[in-house]
């Protein structure tokens, strides 16, 4: 078990070091990295994910490349098309709704990263929840002007989002509303949502996700965690044998991260990343190698909701 903590490039969820384990068995290596918000049951998930990497691999994979998205943050509009520009993907999603900015500024971005893609280029954007009902029916239709592909998350609650995807022409994608397995069938019974957007480690690794994403039947999403290039890995062996994968994935986020702990990064090249399984650089991972971080600790609790006997055994004693 080894330990690394990589400063980020950007604040991304409060946090300005991204912190994990990266564990080896026979299959190579699996990365163990949830967020510190996250307790031992929830975190047994994303420990299954990284037991499966390192003893099990993953399927055989459909496709080679696996096209991806460039994220456009809460930028103006130079910025933004700079960002779009430069990053030779041939989809945006492009951060809408931030708090303290005003809808005017929302448009201007959207407008340069359309500027920026041309004509063909695919816009989504990402709202993280922040709309009630009628703005996100508003804004969405507004949008459209410069041709979305989709919108992620325009609300909080399942029951927003449904009402929402009612109101507009938009497609609707579910992203903070699925966090756990059931998730993706509550969206789909709910009627809350037209795309899954799916991640590895929360949803306990490639096999148990390509379940969710059969079992809810929408097409998918595959997004990163903000992981190294080993959980990286792993959302590309997701994105690789899903058996349709009609959109760009959210999967070029190494770029948010100051460095890698192999050799040759997933990054993009030309929109894409090309679906491999990069080795652990011992140089590269003792550049960014840490004792301890409370990490082994986090681990073992994880692994007693992962390997914990059936509660029934201990009833009625
Ligand atoms: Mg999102």
């Amino acid at each position: 078990m080894r330990v690394y903590s990589i400063p980020m490039r950007t604040r991304f969820r409060g946090i300005t070091r991204r912190e994990g384990v990266l564990v080896h068995g026979p299959a190579g290596w699996g990365e163990f990295s949830p967020f510190a918000e996250y307790g031992p049951a929830e975190c047994a998930r994303w420990l299954a994910a990284a037991r499966e990497a390192a003893h099990d691999g993953w399927p055989a994979p459909l496709r080679d490349r696996v096209p991806v998205n460039v994220t456009v943050p809460a930028v103006g509009p130079e910025t933004a098309h700079a960002i779009t520009a430069a990053s030779g993907c041939r989809t945006a999603k492009v951060k809408v709704a931030e708090r303290g900015q005003d809808e005017a500024e929302d448009l201007a971005r959207v407008e340069a990263v359309r500027d920026a893609l041309g004509p063909a280029g695919r816009i989504r954007v990402d709202v993280n929840g922040a709309w009630d009902v009628d703005t996100a029916a508003r804004m969405i239709r507004t949008l459209d002007r410069f041709d979305l592909e989709y919108a992620e998350q325009p609300c909080a609650s399942l029951e927003e989002l449904a009402r929402v995807r009612r109101r507009v022409d938009v497609p609707v994608a579910a992203d903070e509303s699925i966090r756990r397995a059931e998730d993706p069938l509550r969206v789909r019974a709910a009627e809350a949502a037209d795309i899954a957007v799916l991640k590895v480690q929360p949803l306990g690794g490639v096999r148990a996700a390509l379940r969710v994403a059969e079992a809810c039947g929408l097409p998918v999403v595959v997004s990163s965690a903000v992981e190294t290039s080993v959980g990286l890995a792993a959302g590309l062996a997701l994105a690789a044998a899903l058996p349709d994968l009609p959109f760009a994935c959210g999967l070029a986020t190494l770029s948010l991260l100051e460095d890698d702990v192999v050799a040759d990064p997933l990054r993009p090249v030309d929109g894409a990343i090309e679906v491999r399984r990069p080795e652990v650089d011992e140089a590269a991972l003792r550049r960014v190698e840490i004792e301890d971080g409370g990490w082994p600790g986090r681990v073992a609790a994880a692994a007693e909701f992962l390997d914990a006997p059936p509660v029934i055994g201990a009833v009625g004693r």
